[in-house]
């Protein structure tokens, strides 16, 4: 499928006269409507709900929009809790899916309310040591191990993962749990990230629907939820086929029709907590050619860089480039895009046919609304961009201002060696 930006040049050209590049943009309309269709995909469960997992797009603007569309939000750190109570989540409109958890988190997200889900048997005793008790709602994170497979294809590999329990561990963690007070419990499980597919969560539904049905029956636990989590991707390349919610909401179903309704447990909620699915394509880095280099191969170097956006360097992943303006124009001209980091693996692209580029044209980085700023970091001293949010109505508002060399400077502020640093 065509790849289009949600944006014209002439809009970008008039918001960068505000707002310098590079900065990241969002398409509100979207956004909005991209979670309508995963709401009504699952509207067949009357105990629905989306946790937006924060990490993808740590952005109070943005968790507020979720959050009057109906959404909770999946938090795995302090951080993630602080901002989540700050926008006026609360209680089990927060998911606290973490691992490898300090004791002091468990102790935030039990004081704030939150459903905490327990990556591992050994976190019931640091929980209970942390806060005193056993929250009476209580979730359970599963890794059946071995290899996911959608037919023939392997996915991923949950054998290899770092999360969650073995099924002799879930099913001692329920016992114990339940001896201990626990009277709603809950499964979740992430077994493969950007799935692009419809038959990802009818598996995991199958599986972790087999797994309620036993774990009621062997402990007694009363199963209220089950988290069928993140990883229903979005197609990055332009050849991909994308997903399509409603077959994966409707084929979800058809699996708890066959296995949780006929063991009596019919009024089990389904939870998710997709990050990516909910903003990848939502979001793009927009950033400008200031250069072109041409030595053993043709570069264009931009004013972003992979502080910016961290996919490409860290797993190679493809991100598609629109030329602003030459979206018709033949793509003839192969090309490393670049940013400036003292680190070869700063291209945004490498040997992609594009037009002919020119010094000041804008390129249009897609699919970078999740998982894009959130990893940035602040290597070669380089700063983070601004968010910027397109409304429906069309206005620009900033909804994160760009870092300054203050904010770069800020954690010497204990002391005055760089007192006088200039903030230029
Ligand atoms: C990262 C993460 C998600 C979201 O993953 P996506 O790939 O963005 O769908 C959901 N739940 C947990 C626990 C995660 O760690």
């Amino acid at each position: 499928m065509e790849k289009k930006p949600f944006v014209t040049k002439e809009q970008l050209e008039e918001i960068a006269k505000t707002y310098p590049t590079p900065f990241y943009l969002y398409d509100e309309k979207g956004i909005r409507e991209n979670a309508l269709k995963l709401k009504e995909a699952f509207s067949w469960n009357k105990g629905f709900r989306e946790y937006f997992a924060v990490k993808a797009t740590p952005n109070p603007f943005i968790l507020k929009i979720l959050q009057e569309l109906g959404c909770g939000t999946d938090c795995s750190s302090k951080t993630e809790l602080l901002m989540s109570d700050a926008c006026g989540f609360s209680g089990h409109d927060i998911m606290f899916s973490s691992n490898d958890t300090p004791p002091e988190e468990f102790k935030l997200a039990y004081d704030l309310g939150a459903i905490i889900n327990l990556d591992d048997f050994t976190h019931i005793e640091c929980l209970e040591k942390t806060i005193g008790t056993i929250p009476e709602t209580i979730c359970c994170r599963f890794n059946p191990g071995g290899l996911f497979k959608v037919a023939t294809d392997i996915m991923d590999n949950p054998g290899d993962a770092k999360y969650g329990m073995t099924e002799a561990q879930i099913t001692e963690a329920y016992k114990i749990l339940k001896a201990k007070g626990a009277k709603n419990f809950g499964i979740h499980a992430f077994l493969a990230s950007n799935t692009v597919t419809n038959e990802y969560y009818p598996i995991l539904a199958k599986i972790l629907f087999e797994l309620a049905v036993k774990l009621k029956k062997e402990t007694g636990a009363d199963i209220k939820f089950i988290n069928l989590s993140g990883g229903i991707g979005i197609p990055y390349r332009p050849d991909q086929e994308p997903n399509d919610i409603k077959v994966i909401g409707e084929s979800v179903r058809k699996v708890y029709e066959e296995v949780l309704v006929p063991a009596g447990m019919g009024d089990v909620a389904i939870f998710t907590e997709l990050g990516r699915f909910m903003l990848a394509p939502y979001g793009a880095l927009v950033t400008r050619a200031i250069h072109e280099k041409h030595t053993y191969k043709e570069y264009i170097g931009v004013d972003a860089c992979a502080v910016n956006l961290m996919r490409p360097a860290m797993y190679g992943a493809y991100h598609h480039i629109t030329v602003m303006g030459k979206e018709n124009e033949p793509c003839d001209h192969k090309y490393d895009v670049t940013g400036s980091l003292c680190e070869n693996n700063d291209k945004f692209a490498i040997d992609r046919m594009l037009p002919k580029i020119d010094k000041g044209d804008l390129l249009f980085i897609h699919d970078a609304g999740a998982h894009g700023f959130a990893m940035g970091y602040n290597y070669n001293g380089k700063l983070k961009s601004a968010e910027l949010l397109l409304k429906e109505d069309g206005s620009v508002q900033m909804i994160r201002r760009a870092e300054t060399p203050k904010d770069y400077f800020a954690t010497f502020d204990f002391c005055d060696i760089l007192k006088n640093v200039k903030n230029v």
